[in-house]
């Protein structure tokens, strides 16, 4: 919670519900499951209020926006850098910490200076194997 406080976002009550449901969320919800969970609490919340907030956070790195699930888009609270294992059944995203040392050689960089990279491991979960 403490590293929203700089992000400069005005925190309605609404809004901190949203903060605090992220906090430490490694489920990677989508914007349709944070305003499930929040709207329990704040039933006259609208959708819109979850989309801009999430919107901010994102402009200004309180949030990543994975673009992992084509069906819509997911949200990491963890802005470390970090890897996804995802399940193609049920699109559960897991994290993995660790870095991975992929060489690009300097013929595919065009110039670039890398900064970091991110893997998109994917499977199936040991619960959609066994439904198989
Ligand atoms: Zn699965
Ligand atoms: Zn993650």
């Amino acid at each position: 919670m403490e590293k929203y406080k700089d992000i400069g976002l005005k925190l309605t009550p609404q809004r901190l519900a949203i903060l605090d449901y992220l906090d430490g969320n490694k489920e990677h919800p989508s914007a349709e499951d944070i305003y499930k969970a929040v709207s329990k609490r704040f039933p006259t919340m609208s959708f819109a209020t979850v989309y801009n907030t999430l919107e901010t956070l994102r402009q200004k790195g309180g949030v990543l926006e994975l673009t992992i699930d084509p069906a819509k888009k997911r949200f990491d609270p963890n802005t470390e850098p970090h890897h996804h294992l995802i399940c193609v059944g049920c699109k559960k995203i897991l994290d993995i910490h660790g870095s991975y040392r992929l060489p690009l050689p300097d013929e595919k960089r065009e110039g670039f200076e890398l900064i970091g990279n991110h893997i998109e491991f994917y499977g199936l979960c040991p619960k959609c194997k066994k439904g198989r």
